[in-house]
């Protein structure tokens, strides 16, 4: 598996043999985009998936770091053509202001994964999401995506959960630029459609009765920054790729384990309105959001409070932008630059340590001088 990951091999699968999977699948079915929902599945088709493989299995939610396999090589590619944001759009979206009355808010969930690690998959939270058909939205970066191919054909499966692009591997987009500032983006997009290509190849449905693959979109429309910071170059970046930049109006604060669950709750619950955009993380570092999800969510639905995904929100009212972004105050996300500076320097050297011909099955060296790492919505220490 870790050969696959690191000589990207499995990319040699011919496109055109995918594309007669895809249409032979769909053909099979007769579904297609947007058709309802069948219940069934027709005989001797097969589901992709029984109840127990959707389940989460202890330890999945592990990180590992010092790890040779955490360096992917991304699809060798170009992405679907997407139609480019105008120009006013062009800003990221906070909330959305709803009509009176309707009190809808929408859950995510960020799947960031760094060059020099293999982050977790929180799927106790997902299977939460599951039993009480909670819908959220799960910002995935591409590594992150190629490293846990079968979640990740798991949740594009379900129709209960969206994707949305959160970069290919989790690099500060302030400051880069050029290709590669594009190349960044583009590779979670094309991350994706090489995903769901192979998913439309299994020809395998999932549990509502569609061809898996049939349940998500062929692209991807929705982008979240890394670390909750932008730039107008980086926001010029995204809206040319017709993605639209989804930040949040609550951050859980879960990526700080010193967080506890009590507080957790008490601070989102507080600061949750209609046609907020709530930021958790299902990646291994939302330490305690699986204990504090089940009250967030019991309260809420109390209140009168529905869950949708980011895209169905965006529907229901008026998005509200901003033109820089923050996390809970404006500039607060411009100090991660320094710390981004070290960091692309530690991915550096990994990177080519990691290269190395003779490493293979040793784990990387990592630098003495690691720095700390934050993720999105996190307070950093001042120094
Ligand atoms: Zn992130």
């Amino acid at each position: 598996m870790s050969g696959n990951i690191r000589t990207g091999s499995s990319w040699k699968i011919p496109r055109c043999r995918l594309v007669m999977l895809t249409l032979l699948a769909s053909a099979l079915t007769g579904a297609s985009m947007g058709r309802t929902a069948e219940p069934s599945v027709p005989a001797g088709t097969q589901m992709c998936w029984s109840k127990d493989d959707l389940t989460f299995k202890p330890g999945e939610e592990r990180i590992q770091t010092d790890n040779q396999r955490a360096f992917v090589f991304p699809p060798n590619r170009k992405p679907l053509a997407s139609t480019p944001l105008s120009h006013n759009r062009r800003r990221v979206i906070r909330r959305v202001n709803l009509p009176p009355g309707k009190k809808v808010v929408a859950l995510t969930f960020d799947l960031c994964e760094q060059p020099h690690e293999i982050t977790g998959y929180q799927g106790n939270t997902v299977d939460f999401l599951r039993t009480h058909k909670i819908k959220a939205t799960f910002f995935a970066g591409g590594k992150w995506m190629l490293s846990h191919r079968e979640r990740s054909h798991q949740l594009m499966s379900d129709p209960l959960f969206e994707i949305g692009n959160h970069t290919w591997e989790h690099r500060n987009l302030r400051i880069l630029s050029g290709s590669t500032l594009v190349k960044e983006i583009e590779r979670a997009q094309t991350a994706y459609e090489f995903l769901r290509e192979t998913l439309a190849g299994r020809q395998c449905f999932a549990p509502n009765g569609n061809v898996a693959h049939d349940n998500s979109d062929s692209y991807l429309s929705l982008f979240r920054f890394p670390f909750g910071a932008c730039n107008d170059r980086s926001l010029e970046a995204v809206g040319e790729m017709g993605l639209r930049a989804i930040q949040w109006d609550v951050s859980s604060g879960d990526p700080w384990p010193g967080l506890k669950t009590e507080d957790m709750v008490r601070d989102v619950l507080a600061r949750t309105k209609p046609g907020s955009i709530i930021l958790f993380h299902a990646n291994g570092r939302g330490w305690n959001t699986p204990s504090a999800l089940p009250t967030i969510v019991r309260v809420l639905e109390a209140r009168g409070y529905t869950f949708a995904k980011v895209s169905e929100l965006l529907e229901l009212g008026e998005p509200v932008y901003s033109s820089t972004c923050y996390d809970s105050r404006i500039g607060d996300t411009d100090r991660y630059d320094k710390l981004a500076k070290e960091l692309e320097l530690f991915y550096g050297d990994a990177r080519r340590k990691a290269m190395l011909p003779g490493v293979e099955g040793v784990p990387i060296p990592i630098p003495a001088r690691r720095p700390t790492v934050p993720s999105d919505g996190k307070e950093l220490d001042k120094n």
